[in-house]
């Protein structure tokens, strides 16, 4: 099994010379399994690469894709999805059950002319939408997949892919905490209990690391985290490997170095367990 990240960045892409190392596409992630089936986990600026790799490839003409929710980060890569224009491709779509409002509105609406040059009528491929809602479990394709509503927008879920190895997929989530005092466990523990136990023992923990504690302070409900209280909470939930994910759109490579560095220092510090990583475009876990 393995992970690979097509798109780290949080909000909006942002190419150019600072961001080369961390990247500057938005949220895509991709876990396949030993036997070639895979599931696409959003659909940033990230699936467009990723899309142009399954049609040169040619494998696997079955297509698995989860949306954690709409906002634009996370679904504007849809239209520059190859396989979207090819009719060898079956691709399932799913995502939260908005009331009154379908999947296929929020995806198709992306083919108005407004937004884009060629109208829906030219996909090829065989789409089908599925509704998915909170606090429920979905096999799909061989993956077993538990959703949780996230502190973000409403309609926002988190994965948590059961296998061998567990992953937990949690971006946009606001890990609560108290601005008076940002490195209390004890408060991170109080604020957090459900997700701390949607997470529990689980082997990757992929999360929104949007802000440093000090620019997260000014931002304190818009629905992100900062690095300490991701710490915190991945060490409550006993997480074993912490992967940092949707960067804040103004840091730059070393913007991300100061706070990959400043993370594994506090884990050092505190003699936490968990492993941590710095999510990156173009990486790949390879998941033993
Ligand atoms: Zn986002
Ligand atoms: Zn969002």
């Amino acid at each position: 099994m393995k992970i690979k990240f097509w798109g780290t960045r949080g909000s909006v892409p942002t190419p150019g010379i600072n961001t080369i190392e961390y990247g500057g596409n938005t949220p895509c992630v991709q876990i396949t399994k030993d036997d070639g089936r895979y599931l696409i986990i959003d659909a940033g600026t990230g699936i467009r690469a990723l899309g142009k790799e399954i049609v040169s490839n040619g494998v696997q003409n079955k297509i698995n894709l989860i949306i954690s929710h709409s906002h634009w980060d996370h679904i504007q890569g849809l239209p520059f999805f190859h396989p979207l224009y090819f009719e060898n491709y079956d691709i399932n779509v799913y995502s939260y059950a908005h009331q009154g409002i379908e999947g296929f509105e929020i995806f198709e609406a992306q083919w108005h002319p407004l937004f884009f040059p060629v109208k829906a009528n030219v996909l090829k491929a065989r789409i089908k939408y599925h509704a998915i809602d909170e606090n429920n479990e979905y096999m799909i394709d061989g993956f077993k997949v538990a959703t949780k509503k996230m502190n973000h927008s409403k309609g926002t879920l988190g994965f948590r892919i059961h296998g061998a190895k567990d992953i937990v997929y949690m971006t946009d989530n606001e890990i609560y905490f108290d601005a008076d005092s940002p490195f209390s466990l004890q408060n991170i523990l109080e604020k957090n209990k459900e997700l701390i136990e949607f997470c529990k023992g689980c082997d990757y923990l992929i999360h929104d690391a949007m802000y440093t504690v000090k620019d997260n302070i000014e931002k304190i409900g818009w629905g992100h985290s900062n690095n300490i209280s991701v710490l915190q909470f991945a060490e409550l939930a006993e997480v074993k490997n912490l992967i940092l994910f949707h960067y804040d759109p103004d840091y730059t490579d070393k913007d991300v170095d100061k706070l990959f560095n400043e993370s594994k220092n506090y884990i050092q510090h505190l003699n936490f367990k968990i492993n941590c990583i710095a999510g990156k475009e173009g990486q790949e876990i390879v998941i033993s």
